[in-house]
């Protein structure tokens, strides 16, 4: 399958669309999941051009499972979460709808099921929540 240079987010990346960025190094951007399935829901994407899993290079791969894991223990930290959930989708027929490959991490708590899919977030929200994920980030 094609890479499509005009999915969202490769126009996020090229800043033609908005996003509530968390965090970034040379190989990968964080942002905020403007329908967040909990608290604090991030998504992991590389800065170059790949659909998926399927076609990505272990170089993607690697760069963005060490933000991965940089996200989820800030996140756990910021939201005091019990744990994370990482998810990750392929094609249609595996749940993917925007086709930049992206890592989802969700905090997670007692008791606390995952949100309903397709609810828009409040945007002064997302920000606080990004903050809160950024000051996690800098106390380390
Ligand atoms: P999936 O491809 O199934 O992993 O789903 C795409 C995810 O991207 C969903 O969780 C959406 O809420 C999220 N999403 C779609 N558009 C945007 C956007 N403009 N900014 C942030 N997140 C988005």
């Amino acid at each position: 399958m094609r890479y499509d240079p005009d999915n969202i987010f490769a126009k996020i990346l090229r800043d033609e669309l908005p996003a509530t960025r968390v965090y970034e190094d040379d190989a990968t951007l964080v942002f905020m999941d403007i329908m967040p399935r909990a608290d604090g829901h991030v998504l992991v994407i590389p800065k170059t051009p790949c659909r998926n899993i399927l076609d990505a290079d272990q170089e993607q791969l690697s760069t963005c499972m060490a933000t991965v894991q940089k996200l989820s223990r800030a996140v756990m930290k910021a939201f005091g979460a019990g744990g994370v959930t990482v998810q990750q989708f392929n094609e249609t027929i595996g749940g993917q709808e925007v086709f930049h490959l992206h890592f989802h991490i969700l905090p997670r708590h007692e008791g606390v099921s995952l949100m309903p899919p397709g609810q828009m977030a409040d945007k002064d929200v997302l920000a606080a929540n990004a903050e809160k994920i950024r000051a996690a980030l800098t106390e380390g």
